[in-house]
């Protein structure tokens, strides 16, 4: 196995002299980019920076941000995650938690730390300045020493990534080097042959964030495989169609969010995309709906995975060759294990097509979580790690997510699964997103709500939705009030966040 800075070192060796990433205007080889890290590591040596520190780095996806990710593990320091739009609060809450030492940003973001009374404690690197508290000032002094530094790649954490925050407190996942190599190398070996990926050959558009684990960990797969990385640090309809024109990307990780709103802009045209090999979908449940209408309208086959924060973050695909499911996340990646037990217990198995919770357990499996033994406990068994979703196996080991663990409705004691219903109303052709929940019932317990945004220029009425919805529904599954709003609430990867989401529809039943 490799440190996560042995990748970059091992690419840079190999093919110097290949593109390594496309930042607007910027290029540079792997040489030049491996040239900065090590002058940025051995700046930040000679600033006492140790082994095992903790440095935030808080930016969009920009070649700054792969200098300084290098540049840490280098030294054996810990990345820590941050979201560049976090706000104050936010923000303080993973500085303190993960007591960082080291912060790397934009000097906006100063603004934000020294409200919250963090100034004194960080050493600040900002990555727009020219002075001495700038990145590239600190490249240009050419300090090449490093201390010789022994990584125990098994145990070393080298990022730590805190959840989505979906389901209550984020809470920060030890990544080891590992880790997250293990899952570029398991992401590779289930996908290149197939797909007719080559090294040295790709180009990956680098639109998912940097600072999630899913953008992180496919990054370092495009270092890794010798791709050309372009950082893109937000989505623009015409900023993406520009460069899929200029640069004719061939790796897409991206999210459902992402390819809906690729759907429905007019402006997309096949041609735009036809340079796809390899579009992966994951953090969310992509509608089957979507992956058709991708393949019917833009001629691309569209690869659902599934994974988290804690498992670096793929433990499933949908495979190249072999039958590939719509509606499943496929089948466990190499050298992972995957079981479906009794939600209750967590011990024995379900028998084949009966939902329960997904536990896996692999090589991309965390260490653990930082600083909190008991929820570590909690989540991590006997090697295995119980994922809080539930999910279903066929008889041919593929699996099916159904819905977490906390968002299963109990209506009358039905169980009633919300992305089962989600899909149906994505069939609606006036249906742009739609997100179902339970909602406290004094009768049933809990009764089914949808709440939907329409397409522009759309509308619908509350009747021909739960028409919609009764023709293809047991009654039991079809909501009893519906909703319309101009959008829902997201998190920064544009994954609904439906705990807020309830919480609104609570207050306004009260
Ligand atoms: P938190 O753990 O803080 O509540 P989170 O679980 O949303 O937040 P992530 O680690 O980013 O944070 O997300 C992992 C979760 O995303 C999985 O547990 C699962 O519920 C969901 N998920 C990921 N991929 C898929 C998929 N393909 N289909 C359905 N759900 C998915
Ligand atoms: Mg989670």
């Amino acid at each position: 196995s490799l440190s996560l800075y042995e990748i970059l070192e091992q690419t840079a060796e190999c093919y110097p002299h290949r593109l390594a990433v496309i930042d607007g205007i910027q290029e540079v080889t792997y040489v030049e980019l491996k040239e900065s890290v090590d002058f940025l590591a051995g700046s930040l040596h000679a600033s006492g920076f140790t082994k095992g520190e903790r440095a935030a780095l808080m930016l969009p996806n920009c070649l700054e941000y792969i200098i300084a990710f290098y540049a840490i593990q280098r030294l054996g320091g810990i990345v820590v995650q941050v979201n560049p739009l976090y706000k104050d609060a936010e923000l303080e809450y993973i500085v303190r938690d993960s007591n960082t030492s080291w912060f790397i940003g934009q000097s906006f973001q100063r603004e934000k730390l020294k409200r919250m009374g963090l100034v004194e404690s960080l050493s600040i690197i900002n990555t727009d300045s020219a002075h001495e508290d700038g990145l590239y000032y600190r490249i240009g002094e050419k300090k090449k020493h490093v201390p010789q530094l022994s990584i125990d790649t098994a145990d070393d954490v080298s990022v730590l990534q805190y959840t989505g925050g979906t389901t209550g407190r984020s809470k920060g996942v030890m990544l080891t080097h590992d880790n997250v190599f293990a899952n570029v190398y398991q992401d590779l070996q289930f996908t290149s042959n197939v797909l007719d990926l080559k090294r040295s050959s790709e180009v990956m558009l680098g639109l998912i964030p940097l600072y999630h684990v899913y953008g992180m960990g496919r990054m370092n797969g495009a270092i890794y495989f010798a791709s050309t990385y372009i950082a893109v640090p937000e989505f623009q309809i015409e900023t993406i169609i520009s460069i899929l024109r200029r640069y004719r990307p061939t790796i897409f990780p991206a999210v459902p969010t992402m390819y809906i709103a690729l759907l429905n802009d007019p402006r997309l045209k096949k041609e735009d995309v036809s340079s796809f090999k390899y579009c992966s979908s994951g953090s969310a449940s992509l509608p089957v709906e979507v992956i058709q209408q991708f393949e019917q309208k833009l001629g691309i086959h569209i690869y659902e995975g599934y994974g988290m924060t804690e498992t670096s973050p793929t433990t499933h695909r949908n495979p190249g060759t072999w039958k590939r499911k719509p509606g499943s996340v496929g089948i466990p990646y190499p050298l992972t294990d995957a079981k479906i037990v009794d939600a209750e217990t967590g011990t024995k198995e379900m028998p084949l097509g009966e939902a329960g919770e997904l536990i896996v357990k692999g090589p991309q499996v965390m260490k653990g979580y930082w600083k909190r033994q008991e929820e570590t406990a909690k989540a991590l068994r006997k090697g295995w790690l119980y994922t809080g979703d539930l999910a279903i196996m066929d008889e041919e080991g593929y699996f099916y997510i159904v819905g977490r663990k906390k968002d299963l409705i109990i209506a009358s004691g039905f169980n009633i699964y919300p992305v089962e219903v989600e899909d149906v109303l994505y069939q609606h052709p006036s249906v742009a997103e739609v997100c179902v929940f339970g909602i406290p019932d004094p009768y049933r317990g809990e009764s089914v709500k949808a709440v939907i945004v329409l397409k522009k220029e759309e509308s619908a009425t509350e009747q021909e939705m739960r028409e919609w919805c009764s023709e293809r529904l047991t009654p039991y599954k079809v909501p009893r009030s519906f909703g319309f709003r101009k959008q829902l609430p997201k998190t920064s990867v544009g994954k609904v966040l439906r705990r807020v989401l309830v919480e609104q529809e609570r207050l306004k039943m009260n």
